[in-house]
């Protein structure tokens, strides 16, 4: 399998990559949205960890998918939490997923272009990547947050192609989230390769139905 990854990154001359969930792992975000956020949450109006569990529970179920929900400023006016202290409170647990980086630095060397396309809010990519430094091995990046358009819609990757001045027919696009997989097919991507491993404590595996999956980025460096 791993081989086969190889000759298709190969054949593509643009490598682009979600962020959460196959550069860095995505623990951090479980940990910010299910635990950190009640927390500070339930702090502020003086409620039960419990409910405030299930407040942010209901909502997060309401707009998973939509680009409020990948706002911090949704979640900041509705709660009236401080997002980006309490990411720079917890930013020890920024980490990059096993092999990713040496992943990263393997993509480097094949003298392609690299760009990062992620749902996350810049503001919070910001706190990520003052604590990992990740960003120095992409050409650009791009938040869909910023554009206003996330990965799901199709006028994300017109907006990100024009923008970036490459084709979707020559690229490969890496990312842990099957909708946004299959977005990118939909799109006209030569390459979009489900990863199913997006943390390190193996907290999520996903079963991927997906025509290309790997479990982590290391699989590419990986000897069969
Ligand atoms: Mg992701």
């Amino acid at each position: 399998m791993s081989n086969f990854h190889k000759s298709i990154l190969a054949e593509s001359t643009c490598i682009l990559l979600d962020i959460d969930g196959v550069i860095l792992d995505q623990n951090f975000d479980n940990l910010f949205w299910g635990e950190w956020l009640p927390a500070a949450v339930a702090a502020k109006k003086d409620i039960s960890l419990e409910t405030a569990k299930e407040d942010i529970y209901k909502t997060s179920k309401q707009l998973y998918g939509t680009l409020p929900w990948y706002e911090l400023k949704f979640w900041e006016d509705k709660y009236d939490v401080d997002l980006i202290s309490l990411a720079e409170q917890n930013k020890s647990y920024v980490k990059f997923i096993e092999g990713a980086e040496a992943a990263l630095k393997f993509m480097s060397s094949l003298n392609k272009k690299i760009f990062f396309l992620t749902n996350c809010d810049s503001r919070l990519l910001k706190v990520k990547s003052s604590q990992v430094s990740l960003l120095n091995y992409a050409d650009d990046w791009i938040s869909s947050v910023d554009l206003g358009v996330i990965k799901e819609d199709q006028k994300f990757w017109t907006i990100a192609f024009n923008q970036l001045n490459v084709l979707a027919s020559e690229s490969i696009f890496f990312d842990d989230n099957i909708s946004i997989v299959n977005s990118a097919i939909d799109y006209g991507i030569k390459y979009s390769v489900h990863i199913t491993e997006p943390t390190n404590n193996d907290s999520v595996i996903y079963e991927s139905k997906s025509e290309y999956q790997i479990r982590k980025l290391v699989d590419l460096i990986r000897a069969d």
